[in-house]
C-alpha cells in the first residue's frame, strides 16, 4: 500500500510553469512568449482557414473512423513523401529515393513521437548510442533520447557572448568526437536560436558526416518558417539526398511535423522517413518499425493524417490556400520582429542578431537575470534561457515590450 511513498517530486515542465504563472497575472499588459503556438496580432489561437474546409470536407465524406495502419496509410506516406522529398524539379535526387524503393515513411505521434521511435529505433538497431545534439537545442531532444536509451552529447552551435553560430568551434568539436556517432541537425528555424547553417556550411558539416561516418537524424518541425515557403525550406533535406545518391553517405532519418506549418498541434501529426541502402532494405525498416511502433500504442491518430491528405488531395484544391496561409502566418511573425527591432534602444546594445533570426522565435541573448526582471516587474513572461516565442507580441503590445526591454538592459 505504501509503495508510492518515496516517490520524489518531478521538476515541472519549465515552459508551461511560464504559461501558469502567465495566467495568474492581473496585469493587464501581461505578455506571454513562453508558448512556441502561433498567436494572431489579437493574440488568439488559430485554425488555418484551408485546415477548417479540409475539416468540413472530411465531416461531409467521413464515413469510418477505423484503425489506420501501424505506420499511418500508404496515401498518408506518400502525401508526405512528396511533399518533403519530390516536390519540384529540384528534387531529382529525392524522386529517385522513392522511387526505387528507399525512403520508409511512417505517419508518427507528431514530432516528439517520430524522434521517440527513431531514437528507440536506432537503440535497438545502430552501433553507437552516442547522439550529439547542438547546444542549445531544443530541451525535449535531451530527454527523449535519453529515456530511449541513447547517450545524448552536445556540440558547439551558438556562442551566447557574441549573439552568433560559433561554426569553427561546431566543427572542432563534432571532429573531436567518436566516429560512427549519430549527429541530430534541425532542418531550418533552429529551436532555441532562430540561427541556422548557411549553405556553405551545411556542406561543409556534410562532409565532416562523410569523414566521421555520422549517422544523420534531422528534425524538421518548422519547415515553411525560415522563407514562408515550405519547398523553399528543404535545401538541407534537398542536400542530404544528393550525398545518398551520389554514395557519399549510405542512409540518413528524418523527423517531421505538421504541428507548425498547418498549426495541428493537438492533433498529433508528423512523420518518421528513413532512406534505406536499398528497397530490400526498406521492407526489412519498416516491418521493424512496426514491430517497435505496435506495442507502444499501435497505430498513430487518424483525424490530423486526413487533414493532410485533403489538403494534398488535388481534387479538393486546397494546397495553394494552405500555402497562403502559412505565407501569412510567417509574414505575421517577420513583421512582429521588424517592429520589435526597430523599437529597441541600441545605443548600448546592438540587437542585429534578431533579423538574422528565423521562425517562430526570437534568442535575445538576455541574461536569465533579466527575463526574471521582465516577468517581475513587467509581466512579460518568457523562458530563463532568453527565447521569446514571438507570437505572443502583436502591433498592440510591441511598444509595451520594447519600452519593458529597453529599461531592463540599462
Ligand atoms: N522539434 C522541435 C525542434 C520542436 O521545437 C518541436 C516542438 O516544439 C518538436 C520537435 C515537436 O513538436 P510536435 O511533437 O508538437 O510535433
Amino acid at each position: 500500500l505504501n509503495k508510492w511513498n518515496d516517490i520524489p517530486l518531478a521538476p515541472p515542465d519549465k515552459i508551461l510553469g511560464i504559461s501558469e504563472a502567465y495566467v495568474k497575472d492581473s496585469n493587464s499588459n501581461k505578455i506571454n512568449l513562453g508558448v512556441g503556438a502561433y498567436r494572431d496580432n489579437d493574440g488568439k489561437p488559430i485554425i488555418f482557414p484551408s485546415v477548417k474546409q479540409a475539416e468540413r470536407i472530411l465531416l461531409e465524406l467521413e464515413v469510418e473512423k477505423e484503425y489506420t495502419g501501424i505506420t499511418g496509410n500508404k496515401n498518408y506516406q506518400s502525401v508526405v513523401k512528396n511533399f518533403v522529398f519530390n516536390n519540384s524539379d529540384k528534387d531529382i535526387n529525392g524522386k529517385q529515393l522513392i522511387e526505387s524503393g528507399r525512403i520508409v515513411t511512417a505517419q508518427t505521434i507528431s514530432g516528439t513521437g517520430s524522434l521517440r521511435v527513431i531514437a528507440d529505433f536506432l537503440n535497438r538497431f545502430y552501433t553507437s548510442k552516442k547522439i550529439l545534439v547542438p547546444k542549445p537545442t531544443w530541451a525535449n531532444h535531451v530527454a527523449v533520447f535519453k529515456d530511449a536509451g541513447l547517450d545524448p552529447e552536445y556540440y558547439n552551435y551558438y556562442d551566447t557572448t557574441q549573439n552568433d553560430l560559433e561554426f569553427d568551434s561546431l566543427k572542432s568539436s563534432l571532429l573531436s568526437q567518436p566516429d560512427g556517432s549519430i549527429v541530430l541537425l534541425h532542418a531550418c528555424c533552429h529551436n532555441p536560436t532562430g540561427m541556422d547553417l548557411s549553405s556553405a556550411q551545411q556542406d561543409e558539416v556534410l562532409d565532416l558526416i562523410q569523414q566521421k561516418n555520422f549517422y544523420p537524424l534531422i528534425d524538421m518541425a518548422y519547415q515553411g518558417f525560415a522563407s514562408g515557403d515550405p519547398y523553399e525550406d528543404i535545401a538541407f533535406i534537398r542536400k542530404l539526398n544528393k550525398a545518398v545518391v551520389d554514395g557519399q553517405i549510405p542512409s540518413y532519418a528524418l523527423c517531421q511535423s505538421f504541428a507548425k506549418n498547418m498549426g495541428l498541434y493537438g492533433e498529433r501529426t508528423g512523420s518518421i522517413s528513413i532512406i534505406t541502402e536499398s528497397a530490400e532494405k526498406s521492407v526489412a525498416i519498416e516491418s521493424q518499425l512496426k514491430k517497435l511502433i505496435r506495442p507502444i500504442y499501435s497505430s498513430p491518430p487518424i483525424h490530423g493524417s486526413k487533414i493532410v491528405e485533403t489538403i494534398f488531395n488535388e481534387k479538393y484544391n486546397l494546397l495553394s490556400s494552405w500555402l497562403g496561409d502559412l505565407n501569412a502566418v510567417v509574414g505575421r511573425l517577420n513583421t512582429v520582429r521588424g517592429e520589435l527591432y526597430k523599437n529597441l534602444d541600441k545605443s548600448n546594445y546592438n540587437w542585429d542578431h534578431l533579423l538574422k533570426q528565423r521562425g517562430m522565435f526570437v534568442f535575445t541573448g538576455l541574461t536569465s537575470e533579466q527575463v526574471i526582471k521582465l516577468r517581475t516587474d513587467y509581466s512579460v513572461y518568457a523562458t530563463e534561457d532568453g527565447r521569446f516565442s514571438i507570437s505572443g507580441i502583436n502591433d498592440k503590445n510591441v511598444q509595451y515590450l520594447a519600452d519593458a526591454i529597453n529599461k531592463v538592459i540599462k
